[in-house]
Formats: C-alpha cells, structure tokens, sequence
C-alpha cells in the first residue's frame, strides 16, 4: 500500500544583523539581482536559455562587473534561467532588492543561533532567531535558502519537505470545536480545559481595565509587564492543548478536522463582554501550534468551512437557529436530540471532514495521495 502525505512548508528565519553586516547583505543582494537581470539581458538577444549556454557568453563579465563571487555569478544565471522556464517571450528585469538564491557554498549553518553568509566583503557570521516549532525542523535544513528583504528587514526563507510517510493511516476523523467555555470540544465528547484558563483571561482583563484608566506611568509599567506574562500564559495553554489533541489523534489513529479558523471572529455571536474575551485569546497561535505539531506527529489535519456547525443536527442534519437552545445546549426541534453544543458542533466538523475527503480513510490496498 502507498500512501504519501507531504507538504511544503517555508521557514522563516529573521537575521539580526550588525549594520555593517545589514550594508554588506544589502549591497550583495543589489549585486546579485544586478547580475541576474544582466544574465537574463545577455540570454534574451541571443536567444539562448539554458544555464551552460548563458554562463559561456557571460559568466566572466558577470564576476567583473558585478563583483560577484564564483557562485553567486551561477545563481544569478539560474535566476534568469528559472525565469525563462516560465516565459521566454520578454526580458525580465530583476527588482533590486528581489530575493537572493543562497546554497550551501554560500552558507553555512553555524549554530542554532548563527548563520555564515557570503558577501561581496567575505563571509559573515550574522546571529538569527526564529521560533520554537521551527526549530524542531531545523536540522532538516539542507540545500538552498532564499535571502529576502521585508520591511526593511532581512529573513532567510527556507522549504522543507514534512512528512513523506506519515506514522498513521487515519481510520476516521476527530472534529475539534473551538469555543469560549471549554476552549476546544471534541467529536468524541472530550473538554479541554475550562475554568482555571478562563479565570485567569477575566482577571487580567479586569487589572487591564483598571490599569488603563489610571493612565500614570506606573500603571503603564504594569500593563506592559501584564502583557508579557498574559502572552506567556496564553503560549503555554496552547502549546499543551495542541499536545493534547495530536497525541489522542495519533494514538487514535484519527484525522484532525477543524474549522477553518479565519472565520471564527465572525461565526461566534456573543455579547459584548464575551467578545472582549475572545479577542484576548489566540485562535489563530493554536492553530499554528497544531499544525507544526501535526506534521511532527504524521498526523492529517484537515480545515473545513464551519458555516451552520452550530445550527445542525449531528444526529439528523436538520439545520435551524432554534436547534442551539444557549450556549450550552444543543436540542434538535426535529428529532429531538441533545446534547452539549460544542459537542454537536464539533461532530458535525468530523463529519465534514469526512465528506470532504472522502478518499482519506481508504479502503486496504488503495492508492491514494494526500496533499496539503
Ligand atoms: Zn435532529
């Protein structure tokens, strides 16, 4: 049986450079993408397009003109030859501070918190941070990164390949409701978390409220220092629930589906002191918890479209606003079944899932690929 499931994911390393280094970087990149657009020029009159014919008419020039080290002269040419793969019909002219192809004659990976980079004055060993889930993948960086400027600020950018064969072969689908009360509610009936959580959220809202309406530069120390400790907290639930549920998935061997979370903020209608809650609280960091630690885990996570999650019946399908009798609880007018409401909505996310993806859970001895 083969059954792949991979998926591109792109690093994002910020380099913290000294500003000399910021300068040598800078002028390096210009250098390259100078190169490059004179590469393409070179290739475009004479109509030739692949890497051996462009570098014999003007690898030389490029060193000389450009001050380009050797490598950096055949990456300036595979920028334009990469170019022309797509469209051979026009010249390309290459933003001066476009992204700058990086192998590893060109780079080295020092230590966790440093990188070797070469400019055109020699190689620097520029500090760099990036953070804790992508450091789980960090020895998995080989080949070539890209250098880029935004905003004013250099990253290297990095594609990694996870998994190629994920552990499980899911059996069915775990549909995770994310909510107010109980921060997330399983297909199968679990709660995770509650009261403790919630407790804490109001109890630093209330010192905010406080703080805020004082306005004396000590009350402003405080909130900035409440801040940093609500961020840590709020960090710390996170990453133990997104633990939680892709180790259940795994040792379950279910696929996790949750609903597509950009929508969240405007699905949940609550009263104005909930929404003040709500916005404290980082869906979106549990999102990205979960989906570093789904590939880690070979884990599938799937995100479906939410619309009506809460309104439908998972026993019947039957779709109503008057189905969610409060927050709490869910009974169908048409069948009669009840149950907890984040319950049911999250059931009819597994369901989803399933429909969705229906070739997931594959019969034995099927093809099938999944991708992200
Ligand atoms: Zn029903």
């Amino acid at each position: 049986m083969t059954y792949t499931c991979s998926m591109k994911l792109t690093l994002q390393l910020k380099l913290l450079p000294t500003p000399e280094q910021h300068t040598a970087l800078l002028a390096t990149m210009r250098a390259f993408n100078a190169a490059a657009s004179f590469a393409a020029q070179v290739a475009f009159t004479a109509q030739v397009f692949g890497q051996p014919a462009i570098h014999a008419r003007c690898y030389r020039e490029l060193r000389e003109r450009f001050g380009v080290s050797s490598q950096m002269a055949v990456r300036a040419i595979g920028k334009a030859v990469e170019t022309f793969k797509r469209d051979k019909t026009c010249c390309p002219v290459f933003r001066a501070d476009g992204a700058m192809t990086y192998d590893h004659h060109m780079l080295g990976w020092k230590d966790p918190a440093h990188v070797s980079l070469l400019t055109l004055q020699g190689r620097q060993i520029v500090a760099m941070v990036y953070g804790e889930y992508q450091a789980g993948f960090m020895p998995r960086l080989k080949g070539q990164v890209d250098l880029v400027l935004r905003k004013g600020t250099l990253y290297l950018h990095a594609t990694i390949d996870v998994p190629e064969d994920p552990s499980i072969h899911p059996t069915h689908f775990l549909g995770v409701d994310l909510g107010l009360v109980e921060i997330a509610t399983d297909s199968e009936g679990h709660s995770y978390s509650g009261a403790a959580i919630d407790a804490v959220r109001q109890r630093t809202a209330l010192a905010r409220q406080t703080f805020q309406a004082t306005g004396t530069t000590s009350a402003k120390r405080r909130l900035k220092k409440m801040a940093g400790t609500q961020a840590r907290f709020q960090h710390w639930v996170n990453h133990g629930l997104a633990k939680r549920l892709v180790q259940y998935a795994k040792d379950t061997k279910a696929a996790l589906v949750l609903e597509d979370l950009t929508h969240i903020r405007d699905r949940i209608t609550v009263r104005r002191r909930q929404r003040a809650r709500l916005q404290n609280w980082s869906f979106r960091q549990l999102r990205e918890f979960l989906t570093y630690k789904v590939q880690r885990a070979g884990v599938p996570l799937l995100f479906v479209d939410p619309r009506n999650t809460s309104r439908t019946c998972a026993a019947c399908a039957y779709v109503d606003q008057r189905n969610r009798r409060s927050q709490a609880v869910f009974s169908c007018l048409h069948c009669g079944h009840t149950a907890n409401a984040d319950h049911n909505a999250a059931r009819n996310l597994a369901t989803r899932g399933a429909v969705s993806r229906p070739d997931f859970v594959a019969p034995r001895g099927s093809q099938l690929a999944f991708s992200w």
